[in-house]
C-alpha cells in the first residue's frame, strides 16, 4: 500500500484574518489556548462514547476514555492528545481550515476593537478555538486517526500563517493528537504547575479524565446530578463559567431534579449579557440534552421553546433513550413532561426574582424583555406565565421606573374595569397626548406602550387577571365625566359647527362628536373601537405600502376658547374662507400629531395663510 504524500492546501481567507486577529490583537490572556485544546479533546470523546454505546459493534470495554497532557522541555513542545473519535483527512480539511460559523469574523474584528476585558469571553463561542494555539505556537501539528474501522493516520502541519499541509502519517490507536511547537517566549507553558494551574482553573468540569505528565489532575463530577444542599452559589458560578466559556458569572440559575413521575436533573442559567443585543447574531438555543451524564444532544432545539434560546444548561434524564432521534425527541412524551414542567418551573423562578429582587430583574428585562415578549405571542400555553414577567412604564410608575401588571391590578380604583393603555415613540410624547387628560382626572392608570412590540403583545394576551385591555385613545371607552353644556343655545350653535366640519373633512374621517372627555385641549383623535392604534398602523404602511390607515373619530371640546371662537365665526358666516382655513387645520393638527398627515405643503400653505390673516389683525 502506498502512502500519501504531502499535500499543501490555503486556509480559506477568513481563517487568514481570524489567524491575524488572534496572534496580534485580540487576546491578551493567552492560556485560554489549552481550555480550548481540552474542550475539544472532550467533545471528540464525548461523541466516541455515544458510538460505544449506541453502535452495536463497539466494546464498551474499550481503551479509558482519556486526555493527556505532555511537555517535551528539550524540543519546546506541548502535547495534548485524546482517544475520541479523531478526524479523516476530509474532517481535518473541512474542521480545521475553515470557519463554521458565518459572520464569525466580522464579529470578531467587531469585538476586537472593544475593550480588553471583554474581549477573552468570546474564544470558544464561535469556533475558533483551535486557532487560538496559535498565540503561543509557531508551528503545530495535528495527528489523527478516525474511530472509522480500517482509517489511516494523518498528520496536518501549519505554521499559522496562510496555509497547510497534510500527508499520511504513523499513529497507534484512535484520537488526535496536537503537538505545539511553542515560541521562545511561551516557555512557561512547559512548566507542569503552571499547566495544573491552568487546567484547573478551567477546565475542572471537563466530564473526562485528565493526567498531566501522567498524573491525573482531580476534577469535578457533572454537578447538576449532585444534590442541591452540597452545592453553594461558587460552584454554580464555577461550573457556569466552565460550561459557557465565560469570565462573568450567570445572572440567575436554576437547579431542579424530580425522581417522578419523570426521573430529570437540570441546571439552568441565565446570563448576564445578551449576545443578540450585542450584536446582530441571533443566539442558537443553549440547553444540552443529556441521558446519565452523557451528552446526547448539544444546543437542543426541542428542550426549550425557541423564545428562551438565551437560557444555558443541561437537562439529564435516565428515560431518555441514548440513541434517540431528533423526531423521537420531539414526539416523546416523556420528555415533553419534562419540557412542560422545566419550562413551568423556570418561568416562575423568573418571575419570584422580579418580587425578591427588583434590580436584578430589570437587568434579566433589559437584555431579554424582547424574548419574553415573543414568548406571548408564540407560546399560548404559558401566555399567563409570561404576562407576569411584564415590565412597562406607566402614569403612575415615575420617570425612570417601570411596573408590573400585577402592581396595576392592585392600584386601579374602584369602578375601573380594564387596563388602558397608550402608545407612543417615548414617555414624554405620550404624556402631551391629550387623550390621558380624562385618565388623570379620573386617577385611572394608563401604560406607556413605548416599544412597538407592546400592542401586538397586549393584543394577544388579550386580558391580565381578567381585566381586558385597552386603548386610552378608544372612542368608546365609557367616560362620561363631565357635566353637559347647559347654554342651551350655543349648544344648537356647536351642533351646527359640528355639521359644517363633517361636510369640509368630508371623508377623510369617520366622525365628529363633541367630546365628554376633553378639559385642557380642543380636540382630539380618537380610534374608533378597537381596531389598531395609529403607531401599529404606521407600521403596517411601512410593511404595505397600499395599507389604508383607517378613519379615525375627531372630538371636540366645545368648552375651549378657540372652539369657541370657532362656533360662533360659523354663526356669522359659513361660507368664510378663514373659517374653512381654520377648520381643515384644525384636523390636520390632530394628523400632524400622529405623524399620519400627507399632504404637508397644503397644510403649510393654510398656516402661512392663517399667519398672514392674524398679522392683517394687528
Ligand atoms: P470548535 O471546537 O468551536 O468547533 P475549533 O476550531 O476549536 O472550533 O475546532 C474545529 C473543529 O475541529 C471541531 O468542531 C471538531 O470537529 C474538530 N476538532 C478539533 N479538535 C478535535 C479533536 N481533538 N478531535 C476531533 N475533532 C476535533
Amino acid at each position: 500500500m502506498s502512502t500519501e504524500k504531502e499535500q499543501t492546501f490555503e486556509f480559506q481567507s477568513e481563517v487568514k484574518q481570524l489567524l491575524d486577529i488572534l496572534v496580534y490583537s485580540l487576546y491578551k490572556n493567552k492560556e485560554v489556548f489549552l481550555r480550548e485544546l481540552v474542550s475539544n479533546a472532550a467533545d471528540a470523546l464525548n461523541k466516541m462514547q455515544f458510538e460505544i454505546l449506541t453502535e452495536s459493534g463497539l466494546s464498551s470495554k474499550d481503551e479509558e476514555l482519556k486526555i493527556t497532557v505532555s511537555v517535551d522541555k528539550k524540543h519546546n513542545k506541548l502535547v495534548i492528545e485524546d482517544n475520541g473519535i479523531g478526524m479523516s483527512k476530509e474532517e481535518l480539511i473541512g474542521n480545521i481550515g475553515t470557519i463554521a460559523h458565518s459572520g464569525t469574523l466580522d464579529y470578531l474584528k467587531k469585538i476586537s476593537e472593544s475593550p480588553a476585558k471583554n474581549q477573552v469571553d468570546l474564544i470558544g463561542k464561535f469556533g475558533v478555538g483551535f486557532y487560538s494555539s496559535f498565540m503561543v505556537a509557531k508551528e503545530i501539528h495535528i495527528i489523527s486517526r478516525s474511530w472509522q474501522k480500517d482509517s489511516p493516520a494523518w498528520l496536518w502541519k501549519s505554521k499559522g500563517e496562510s496555509s497547510y499541509s497534510i500527508e499520511e502519517a504513523e499513529k497507534a490507536g484512535r484520537g488526535t493528537r496536537i503537538e505545539l511547537l511553542l515560541k521562545k517566549e511561551e516557555k512557561e507553558f512547559l512548566e507542569t504547575f503552571q499547566l495544573k494551574n491552568i487546567i484547573l482553573k478551567h477546565s475542572k468540569f471537563v466530564p473526562f479524565p485528565i493526567y498531566l505528565e501522567g498524573e491525573k489532575i482531580e476534577r469535578q463530577d457533572a454537578i447538576w446530578t449532585q444534590p442541591k444542599s452540597k452545592l453553594n452559589e461558587k460552584d454554580y458560578a464555577e461550573f457556569y463559567k466552565f460550561f459557557e466559556n465565560t469570565q462573568e458569572d450567570p445572572e440567575t440559575y436554576l437547579h431542579l431534579s424530580s425522581d417522578a413521575p419523570v426521573q430529570f436533573a437540570s441546571l439552568l442559567f441565565v446570563p448576564k449579557t445578551s449576545f443578540e443585543l450585542l450584536g446582530l447574531m441571533k443566539t442558537e438555543p443553549g440547553v444540552d440534552l443529556y441521558s446519565k451524564k452523557i451528552l446526547i444532544q448539544k444546543g437542543s432545539k426541542d428542550i426549550m421553546p425557541e423564545y428562551l434560546r438565551f437560557v444555558k444548561g443541561i437537562i439529564d434524564s435516565e428515560e431518555i433513550p441514548l440513541n434517540i432521534s431528533r423526531e423521537t425527541i420531539q414526539s416523546n412524551v416523556r420528555i415533553d413532561k419534562i419540557k412542560k414542567h422545566v419550562l413551568k418551573k423556570l418561568l416562575e423562578h423568573l418571575e419570584s426574582v422580579k418580587s425578591k429582587n427588583r434590580e436584578q430583574y430589570l437587568n434579566i428585562w433589559k437584555n431579554f424583555s424582547k424574548n419574553f415578549k415573543e414568548g406571548i405571542v408564540s407560546d399560548y400555553d404559558n401566555r399567563e406565565k409570561l404576562s407576569r414577567l411584564l415590565l412597562f412604564s406607566s402614569s403612575k410608575s415615575g420617570a425612570d421606573q417601570l411596573t408590573d401588571l400585577k402592581e396595576y391590578v392592585e392600584r386601579m380604583p374602584e369602578g375601573q374595569k380594564e387596563i388602558y393603555f397608550l402608545g407612543g415613540a417615548d414617555r414624554l410624547a405620550i404624556e402631551k397626548n391629550p387623550a390621558l387628560e380624562i385618565f388623570r382626572k379620573k386617577d385611572y392608570e394608563v401604560l406607556y406602550l413605548t416599544d412597538p412590540m407592546d400592542e401586538f403583545v397586549l393584543d394577544h394576551l388579550r386580558e391580565f387577571d381578567k381585566k381586558g385591555f385597552k386603548m386610552a385613545e378608544s372612542a368608546d371607552i365609557p367616560l362620561e365625566e363631565k357635566s353637559e353644556v347647559t347654554d342651551t343655545a350655543y349648544l344648537k350653535d356647536a351642533d351646527n359647527f359640528l355639521t359644517y366640519l363633517k361636510t369640509i373633512y368630508g371623508d377623510q374621517i369617520k366622525e365628529v362628536k363633541i367630546s365628554k372627555r376633553l378639559t385642557d385641549s380642543p380636540c382630539l383623535l380618537l380610534n374608533p373601537g378597537d381596531g389598531p392604534s395609529v403607531q401599529m398602523e404606521k407600521i403596517m404602511k411601512m410593511v404595505n405600502k397600499d395599507y389604508q390607515i383607517s378613519k379615525r373619530v375627531l372630538e371636540i371640546n366645545p368648552e375651549h376658547a378657540l372652539i369657541k371662537k370657532m362656533v360662533s365665526l360659523h354663526k356669522k358666516d359659513p361660507a368664510a374662507v378663514s373659517l374653512k382655513n381654520l377648520a381643515l387645520q384644525l384636523l390636520d393638527n390632530m394628523k400632524l400629531r400622529e405623524g399620519i398627515l400627507s399632504d404637508t405643503e397644503a397644510s403649510i400653505a393654510r398656516i402661512q395663510q392663517i399667519m398672514l390673516d392674524s398679522s392683517d389683525q394687528t
